[in-house]
């Protein structure tokens, strides 16, 4: 009978251990919490940035409308002033009608000019705003970039740790006896991270149960054949 030896696959274990943590801190930083709450919230100022700029745009069209109706008007009551001061021969009803349209034309402009005045107001608070925004969309990329940076360095090192235990591993597997190794793939691909336990003083380090005394004494007088703890199922090694 020949004892099978679980040396090599515990350290073998022990690196896939290993492996198993740096994957799981790999994953921790490829979804990091914090990269994502930056970018959500880079979205939402660059989505109100888009609405500012369009309002911006709107507001600038409406001002120029406004100046482009005002100069109409001053050009109408030039008109108006000459037929006023300079024509002959208009009797004193047609100067009146005149002059009363004059004084209407004044009276459209300075709600022209109030209105400008206005929106005037509106696109410098709307500027501030804009530029506010954009500050704001600084700062927050600014703090990505560098979250970002520093995760990639993490990662950086983490991928030439996985390297190395992907080496150490590959020589190590070659030590292993192929149906022990092959079983304790299967253990390790059904989702149980710990695939070989110690059989420590009745004890299964797989699972930390108490194993019953007379499986024990079977185990023990079956150490040419592989072994499993009736608890968690892992392989027992001793
Ligand atoms: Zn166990």
């Amino acid at each position: 009978m020949t004892e099978l030896n679980f040396d090599d696959l515990l350290e073998l274990q022990s690196v896939d251990l290993e492996r198993d943590a740096i994957r799981h801190e790999m994953h921790e930083i490829s979804n990091s919490a914090d990269v994502k709450e930056l970018e959500s919230k880079l979205n939402r100022v660059s989505a109100d940035a888009v609405e500012l700029k369009s309002n911006h745009d709107l507001l600038a069209l409406k001002i120029e409308q406004i100046e482009i109706s005002s100069m109409k008007i001053k050009s109408k009551i030039d008109e108006l002033n000459d037929r006023l001061y300079k024509q002959e021969g208009l009797g004193s009803k047609d100067l009146q009608v005149v002059a009363k349209e004059v004084e209407h034309q004044k009276v459209l402009l300075g709600g022209l000019e109030d209105e400008e005045l206005n929106l005037l107001d509106q696109f410098e608070a709307l500027q501030k705003i804009l530029a506010d925004n954009q500050d704001n969309k600084r700062v927050i990329m600014d703090q990505l970039n560098s979250i970002k940076r520093n995760l990639s360095e993490q990662l950086e090192k983490l991928t030439s740790s996985l390297d190395e235990l992907n080496r150490k591993y590959a020589s190590m597997e070659q030590n292993i006896d192929h149906d022990i190794l092959e079983t304790y793939l299967k253990l390790r691909g059904s989702g149980k991270q710990v695939a070989v336990g110690k059989l420590i003083t009745n004890k299964c380090t797989g699972c930390s149960v108490d194993i019953a005394q007379a499986e024990v004494n079977r185990i023990k007088t079956a150490k040419d054949q592989l072994n499993f703890c009736e608890q968690c199922g892992c392989i027992l090694a001793f």
